[in-house]
Order: C-alpha cells, then structure tokens, then sequence
C-alpha cells in the first residue's frame, strides 16, 4: 500500500494495493504530494475518459457505411418478422434495396391516377391514393395498409422524417464536407398532385458520399418541414434527391423559416399556379444556384417520406436554417388539391438509430 490513504478515503489496502500494481512504473508519484497524486489521477482518468469517446465517435463515423448496412439488413428482417401473415400480391416486392421499376416509381413518385385527376392540364380535387388528412381512410397513420407494397410506411424500422435531438446525436468530423458536383440542365417543373417538384431532365451533376456517386434527379417542397430539430417544426422544407446507378437513394434536405424569399424557388413561383402532372419545360436551371447556406448536416438512414415509405435512404439535413416567404409557401400550397395543402408526413420512430452530426471542428456549434 504505497498511494496514501487520503486519496482513496475508505478503500482497503489490497484494493490500493491493485492501484499501485497500475501505477507501479511511476514510483515518484508515491513521493508525490497528495495535492499533486489527486490531479494526476483526476487528470487521467478524464483525459482517458475524453478519449475513449472520441475514439468510440470515430469508430461509429468510419463504420457509417457498416453501421447502415447493418440497420437496413435488420429492419428488412423486422419488417418481415412483424408482418407475415400480411395478405401480399405474388410476387412481392422487396421492402428494402428495391431495384429497378419499383426504386423509379419511388424516385419519380408518379402517383397511378385515374383520368379524372387532370382537368385541362390542372391538378385538381381527385381522388388520390394518400392524404395528409389525420383521422381519414387515407391518412398517414394508415398509409401502410392501403396497399400491401406500402406496408413499410407502417411495419418500417427506417422510416422518414424524424425529430433531430441535438443531444442525442453523434458528432462525426470524419463524414466530411459534402461533396456536390452540380451542373445546369434542362428541367421541367410537375404538379405531382401531393407535392410541386422540379425534375432535372439529364444530366445535373451529382452528390459524392463516402465515395458513391448519387446522381441529381430533382426536388421538391413539403410544408410545413418535415423533419424537425428538438421538436420545432419550421415552415418548408426543400429536399433535393439523388440516385445511384444501384438505385440507391440520397436526400439532402433544408430547413425553411418564414423570412425574405428564397431565390431559387422564386424562380418557379410565377409557373407554379396551374400546371399539371405533365409539368412545364423551364429550360435551364442550374441547380448550383440552391443555396445550402453552410456546412454542418446531420446524417441518418431513413426512408421516403410519402409511399411506398422505401426505406434504405441516406438522409442529409442541413444545420442552417434558411428563409422563405409566405407567399411563396402560399403560392405552393395553392396549387395542390386539398388533403395536400399540408404536405408534411408526422415525425416516426427512431428505433435506435444513430443519428451523426457534422461539423469540420467536431463541435455541434
Ligand atoms: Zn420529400
């Protein structure tokens, strides 16, 4: 027993014993003052402290790719274990990594409408497969039952959008700036009936994560937002959509508070009032010109966020919060049919899923 017992009141001497057996290389501390053994040992125990969770941070940021893989391996599984005795059409689509028409129809979003939804090249008050509508036959609560291919909406681990918890989020500096290559290109602007989307024709450029290349293929507004931060809800959210060769799907999506108008949306505004699902050639929009404002994001797995709900989604959402004005969220709203007016699917479960924050300096702030 060589540490005093002042620094260690009430432990016995083979307990202190041990403590010297780990401290045994450095007998000068035994001759330490005590006030000096005290800061040593505080000092170490949180410099080990610090970086066992910095280390444990780094770990979690490198495996990102293992740790998705990972999770949508087991939602997959989940989904199958919690629905099977669901009545499903043979073949039935995969929920997870679907590949080729289905992924499209997901990206493109082309809602299966009957003839009577267009009226002279207008969206109107149709019947439509979902609503935003709570407590109706189609709502989002119900969404996962109104077609066996949809049931990831409700049986889903992975699902779309959530609430970001600043607290429980996970400080990642490795993730890295965000590498958008982007280039200007003929675009049309639809009315897809539950959303007003501006779809790249071509070649647009592209987004590079963790070494894949997603290609741009168009955005699109929700509002109020979707995703929320600490439980506020914001006014619009844009979410700009990507798609790798193996169909794989990444979002980056930006936070809008009412405020000055945003630039790039202006650019649609006057073209948005009575278009159609046919939509309308803008010529050429440089999608360069979406501002993203900063550089911080958060980064989760997730999902669609209308159906099918397909989950398997690498989800960026940007720290910034940027600024729209009303009357352009008024003149979005205005041009879809009731039931979408509010386009904005409730927050789901996390389910423990890991959610990284980015920032170069490994601070949230
Ligand atoms: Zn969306």
């Amino acid at each position: 027993m060589l540490l005093g017992s002042s620094v260690f009141p009430g432990q016995s001497a083979d307990q202190l014993i041990w403590i010297d057996g780990r401290w045994s290389g450095y007998r000068w501390f035994r001759w330490a003052p005590i006030w000096l053994r005290i800061t040593i040992f505080c000092c170490y125990g949180l410099l080990q402290r610090l970086l066992v969770v910095q280390f444990t941070a780094l770990e979690n940021c490198h495996a990102f790719d293992d740790i998705s893989l990972a999770i949508l391996d087991g939602a997959t599984k989940r989904i199958a274990f919690i629905d099977p005795n669901a009545p499903a059409p043979a073949p039935q689509p995969p929920l997870a990594y679907p590949k080729g028409k289905l992924m499209m129809d997901a990206i493109m979003i082309k809602p299966k409408l009957s003839g009577t939804y267009k009226v002279s090249g207008k969206v109107t008050e149709a019947e439509h497969p979902f609503t935003y509508l709570e407590g109706t036959a189609n709502g989002p609560n119900k969404w996962g039952l109104i077609k066996p291919e949809w049931r990831a909406c409700d049986a889903g681990k992975l699902q779309s959008p959530i609430d970001l918890v600043h607290e429980k989020v996970q400080i990642c500096p490795t993730l890295g700036n965000l590498e958008r290559d982007y280039k200007p290109a003929v675009a049309k602007l639809r009315n897809r009936g539950h959303d007003i989307s501006l779809q790249w024709e071509g070649d647009a450029g592209k987004l590079t994560i963790n070494g894949t290349q997603y290609n741009l293929l168009q955005c699109h507004w929700h509002s109020p937002s979707e995703h929320t931060l600490n439980g506020k809800r914001y006014d619009m959210e844009l979410h700009v959509v990507h798609k790798n060769p193996q169909e794989q799907i990444a979002v980056i999506g930006m936070l809008f508070e009412f405020g000055p108008p945003d630039t790039f949306l202006q650019k649609m505004i006057p073209y948005v009032k009575g278009i159609g699902e046919e939509g309308i050639d803008l010529g050429i929009i440089n999608p360069g010109e979406i501002i993203f404002g900063g550089r911080k994001y958060y980064r989760y797995i997730g999902s669609l966020t209308v159906p099918p709900c397909t989950e398997g989604v690498t989800w960026t959402v940007m720290k910034k919060i940027r600024t729209v004005s009303r009357e352009q969220v008024k003149a979005l709203s205005a041009a879809v049919p009731e039931g979408f007016k509010v386009n904005s699917r409730p927050t789901q479960e996390l389910d423990g899923r890991p959610v990284f924050f980015y920032n170069s300096d490994g601070e949230f702030q």
